[in-house]
């Protein structure tokens, strides 16, 4: 199996005959839209007599359009500087035509701005964070399972052309470990694992204080490691991935399969059929025996996969997303801690923090905006317009 791979280039712009006319040739616009940002930046340190070269880059004059384009919801965010601004939420419905969806997120996006009274022309960077797979240069969406006919959707482009404003995009696992590193749990570290486990299981990494995506932009594809050879059958098509044991969907099937009607877990769901993770934290919390043991499953099998995390990447901070932040410190954090310092040597562990999310509502607001931000830091990095690419603390 082969979903996180493709073709570069040429094939990529050949097999893009579904959209014809779209151009994939990366994020245009980004040394404009830094420009922009550095000469608003110096207008106000004039004005405010402040003449510092500190702080963010992007900071304080930035005006960044985040999108959220999740499995189930789609939320588009406005950033004035460090501040969501304003944001809306709506399903995602998909149409089964990715064009007709991506005519209804420019739609959201163009009434967020109005409401907010903000030209779409003054907005100098658009992020967007989206379901993984996709290429390497991180143009397409490649057919995500919860986004039913969208097979190498060139989204990318489709955005810069219907809003003219320069767009940037990463998988939501990155989009989440940059959220995380600038605004939430990892912030001030450098070397940072976020995983996310809502319906797969992705994996986010700043490493060296860099967002490192590998050279085809898969790095964090983590959750289709193996945790067991001749495991669980995952829904990549591999057996025994972290997914298969830690993923929000695998898990709900397994508990729809083996949860005893009767149980409080059960009852409280409505019915067996309608159970999900969530349920099983509520019913572990009452003292459940079916949840306290799927917990203590689930927890086990985490563990296994942060100490591999730990072993190859010897992270500062592993923020451990969705059902673990849910569940918190004494169902899930401790017992996860607990296990991997028992696998683990002792100088991995001892500075390493496992913690939960602390983004909460804000995460899907802040994954795009984030990942805009991170493409303006990329663009400002390295220019001599007395501009650098240091991050807000
Ligand atoms: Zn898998």
């Amino acid at each position: 199996m082969n979903r996180g791979r493709s073709a570069e280039g040429a094939a990529d712009a050949e097999r893009c005959c579904a959209f014809p006319g779209v151009s994939a040739s990366g994020p245009d616009g980004l040394e404009e839209a830094c420009d922009r940002v550095a000469e608003r930046r110096a207008k106000h340190r004039r004005r405010s007599g402040n003449d510092s070269a500190e702080g963010d880059a992007i900071g304080s004059e930035s005006r960044l359009l985040g999108i959220d384009l999740g499995g189930t919801k789609t939320v588009v965010a406005l950033a004035l500087g460090d501040r969501i601004a304003a944001s809306q939420r709506f399903p995602t419905r998909p149409s089964g035509r990715p064009e007709r969806d991506i005519e209804a997120i420019v739609a959201a996006c163009r009434r967020l701005l109005a409401d907010a009274g903000v030209a779409p022309a003054d907005v100098d960077c658009v992020g967007v964070s989206a379901p993984g797979p996709m290429d390497s240069a991180r143009e397409y969406v490649v057919g995500p399972p919860n986004l039913a006919g969208w097979d190498r959707v060139p989204l990318r482009a489709l955005l810069a052309d219907a809003l003219g404003r320069p767009v940037a995009m990463e998988n939501d696992a990155n989009a989440m470990v940059l959220a995380e590193w600038r605004h939430g749990a990892g912030r001030g570290f450098r070397d940072v694992a976020a995983i996310t486990m809502s319906t797969g299981v992705g994996v986010g990494l700043i490493l060296g204080g860099r967002l490192h995506r590998g050279e085809t932009g898969n790095a964090g594809e983590f959750g289709h490691s193996t945790l067991e050879f001749d495991g669980e059958p995952c829904s990549c098509g591999l057996r025994g991935c972290v997914e298969a044991y830690v993923g929000g969907a695998a898990w709900t099937r397994r508990l729809r399969a083996l949860a005893p009607p009767d149980s409080f877990a059960s009852r409280l769901a409505g019915g067996r059929d309608a159970l999900r993770p969530e349920h099983v934290v509520a019913a572990a919390r009452e003292g459940d025996t079916f949840a306290t043991d799927e917990m203590e499953r689930f927890n086990h099998y985490l563990a296994r996969a942060v100490t591999n995390l730990v072993f190859a990447l010897a992270p500062q901070v592993v923020v451990l997303g969705t059902i673990p932040t849910a569940a918190g410190e004494a169902l899930c954090l401790e017992p996860v801690r607990a296990q991997v310092a028992e696998r683990t040597w002792s100088e991995l562990v001892a500075q390493l923090r496992i913690c939960g999310s602390e983004l909460g509502d804000r995460r899907a607001e802040l994954a795009g905006v984030s990942v805009a931000r991170e493409a303006l830091s990329g663009g400002a990095q390295g220019r001599s317009a007395g501009v650098d690419g240091s991050i807000v603390a």
